[in-house]
């Protein structure tokens, strides 16, 4: 294992992900900083941390987003680097900047890198570049209803409408004929420029049955990279994911390596570094292509680590600290067994409303081969102000079929009152034969709800099995 690289390190973050960086530092022997929202005083990741310091009110805008109460902090508490989580200031790359000025070590990559991965179709032009197959679509920004009708034409419908800046599926709209075009061209512009403050959208080919593909990246600031396998994300609701696991069921062994070869290239032209994710969306005769890079580590990189046995949030710290890959992660990459995860979220698993709230009572489950990373206690509140997301259940199996079982026992264990959450729902999806069978894409999950409906409503027959 590589030499520990800093002493001390802020975690720009809450909730589970926070938790999840502080654990790394304890292992590696690194001091902790957690900062926090005045609604997040009594969470976890302030009590664990070494020393916490309040940078502000409740809204993140105020606090978690706040560029000069985080630096700030970190300059009081000293410390050497700050790890940012993910979503909040990850891929902001102003702040990395400002770090890089403060002299703190940003865990992450290189400012520059982030700002071209952060436009999506600048992203798209570089990785065509390097190599990398993309959808079909627009040469960069339309500026207006006009100019994506060309494109529009050209690529042949469905299109799909896409936010410069985008992100949690906001911004997007598909677009089937000419006649919708103007105005939803308008809508994804709209809620774009609210959403980013930049109202810049493209065009690419709208892929009607994706999945969705990605491929986890570790790369060291000497030039090497490795891709450390894929994780399947098709299990999604309004392009949010809610299931995930590696391997996909969909990858075979040869095309996983001839993805990580020209990665491994593409990345490296690129001048990656640290940890990243890139994103396919996989056509209906298997074909990928790509879709966006994340800069940063993601929210279901837990199973990556399971079938990787590597740590992938250490690799990061590590890797920031200026050692190379082989002293960070096994080479080579060898995958072991399937590993799967359910997002558990604050929220009415029937409306899909948000419940933040008081959890009354908790129940973690445990035993071989279970994994939960969550920040929630019993009598712990879950603030309205943030994302719903309060527990990550992982688990690792032999193979998928096992790991779906040890799932389905994991989250028949996992007791929550208080709140509503989204336990259920995955309890259904767990068991639906589709899902089972590994025989699906990312129109599952409305697909699943449209049949539920219809049979609560008497209108279609039980499951049918040929
Ligand atoms: P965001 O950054 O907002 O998450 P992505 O580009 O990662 O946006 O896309 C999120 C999801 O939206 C994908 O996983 C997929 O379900 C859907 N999507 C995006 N682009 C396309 C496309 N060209 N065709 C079909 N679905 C798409």
């Amino acid at each position: 294992m590589a030499s520990v690289p800093f002493k001390k390190i802020l975690i720009a973050n809450r909730g589970e992900i926070a938790l999840r960086v502080i654990c790394a530092c304890k292992e590696l022997g690194i001091a902790t900083v957690a900062v926090y929202s005045e609604a997040d005083r009594y969470s976890l990741h302030t009590r664990f941390a070494d020393e916490a310091i309040c940078i502000g009110p409740s809204k993140s805008a105020r606090s978690y987003l706040d560029i000069p109460s985080v630096i700030s902090a970190a300059e009081i508490t000293n410390v050497d680097a700050i790890h940012p989580g993910y979503g909040f200031l990850s891929e902001n790359a102003g702040f990395a900047e400002v770090c890089e000025v403060s002299g703190i070590k940003f865990i992450g990559p290189r400012p520059d890198v982030i700002r071209s991965m952060g436009v999506k179709e600048r992203a798209r032009a570089i990785m065509q570049q390097a190599g990398v197959p993309i959808l079909p679509g627009s040469d960069g920004v339309l500026g207006t209803a006009e100019e994506a009708l060309g494109t529009a034409d050209r690529i042949g419908y469905p299109v799909i409408i896409k936010a410069s800046a985008g992100g949690g599926g906001r911004g997007m709209r598909m677009v089937s004929r000419a006649e919708d075009l103007p105005n939803l061209f308008d809508q994804a512009r709209n809620e774009a420029a609210a959403a980013f403050s930049c109202g810049d959208v493209y065009v690419e080919k709208y892929i009607t049955t994706p999945r969705h593909i990605e491929f986890q990246i570790l790369a060291d600031e000497h030039g090497e990279v490795e891709v450390l396998g894929e994780r399947e994300c098709s299990i999604q609701r309004r392009h949010q994911k809610l299931i995930e696991e590696s391997p996909s069921p969909r990858v075979s062994r040869e095309l996983r390596e001839t993805m990580a070869a020209g990665l491994r290239e593409a990345m490296r032209a690129i001048g990656y570094t640290n940890a990243g994710t890139v994103e396919f969306l996989m056509d209906e005769t298997g074909k990928l292509y790509f879709i966006e890079v994340n800069a940063r580590i993601q929210v279901e990189h837990p199973v990556t680590e399971m079938v990787t046995g590597t740590d992938l949030v250490k690799a990061q710290i590590l890797i920031a600290g200026g050692a190379r890959l082989d002293a960070v992660i096994p080479r080579p990459i060898r995958l072991t067994g399937h590993s799967i995860e359910c997002r558990i979220n604050a929220e009415n698993p029937d409306t899909f409303t948000p419940s933040p709230g008081r959890i009354t009572a908790l129940n973690l489950p445990g035993g071989i081969g279970v994994r939960v990373d969550t920040a929630a206690y019993a009598d712990g509140v879950i603030p309205p102000f943030y994302d719903s997301l309060i527990a990550k259940l992982i688990v690792h199996g032999r193979d998928r079929p096992e790991a779906i079982r040890r799932m389905i026992r994991a989250l028949g264990m996992f007791v929550v009152e208080g709140i509503y959450t989204s336990i259920p729902l995955h309890q259904r999806i767990l068991a639906d034969p589709d899902f089972q069978s590994g025989n699906f894409d990312t129109t599952f999950i409305p697909r699943f709800l449209a049949r539920e409906k219809d049979l609560r409503e008497g209108k279609a027959p039980l499951h049918i099995v040929a």
